[in-house]
């Protein structure tokens, strides 16, 4: 869900799932190289849009009607990483959605 979203409000970052079970997941955010060439930057962002990944990251399961999650990023770029991952820990009760899933167009009405 996270790859295939990503592109849409992202593109500073790739992002890649790493892990993923009924309990949680984890994942990695790695510098899109097109837009650090174009800002000659060795990353884009910081650390504030790191964790400003995670909050997007921590609702990503109400768009499913899911409880949000618990994200916690565990190395970082910015804080000297070779890159960006989180753990994320799904709501209680949260099923991961089967292949194909079809997100519902307004969350808040599903
Ligand atoms: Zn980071």
């Amino acid at each position: 869900m996270v790859g295939g979203l990503s592109s849409h409000f992202d593109k500073n970052v790739k992002y890649r799932l790493l892990r993923l079970n009924d309990d949680g997941c984890v994942g990695e955010f790695t510098p899109n190289a097109d837009v650090c060439d174009s800002l000659n930057v060795h990353a884009p962002g910081s650390s504030d849009a790191c964790l400003q990944r995670c909050g997007a990251i921590t609702m990503l399961p109400a768009y499913a009607g899911l409880p949000i999650a618990q994200v916690v990023e565990t190395s970082c770029i910015h804080r000297g990483d070779s890159s960006c991952r989180v753990e994320v820990r799904f709501g209680k009760g949260t099923k991961v959605p089967p292949v194909g899933y079809i997100m519902p167009r307004n969350p808040m009405t599903h």
